[in-house]
């Protein structure tokens, strides 16, 4: 009787593998998202293409250049045409 009833428990050892199959999925799941990120964080350094001719600060592109002048320089008057930057 009661070995009958262990052999009928044995599902759980499915249900254990199961568990560690949807580990494995969220660990696959989270190196994606940060392997997601890094490439995000590369692709906005490979952007910062615009240098600030006076503090030598990296902006994205020349409009972002514009509002570091407002930011930091707003007593500069001749400002760099965006020729210079493309
Ligand atoms: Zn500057």
């Amino acid at each position: 009787m009661e070995k009958t009833r262990a052999r009928g428990l044995s599902p759980p050892a499915n249900a254990m593998v199961r568990g560690h199959a949807k580990q494995v999925a969220q660990e696959k799941n989270a190196a994606k998202q940060k392997a997601a990120k890094g490439t995000q964080r590369f692709d906005a350094a490979k952007k910062l293409t615009v240098v600030c001719p006076i503090c030598r600060t990296s902006v994205v592109n020349y409009a972002m250049l514009m509002q570091h002048y407002d930011a930091k320089h707003p007593k500069e008057k001749s400002r760099p045409p965006e020729s210079d930057f493309s």
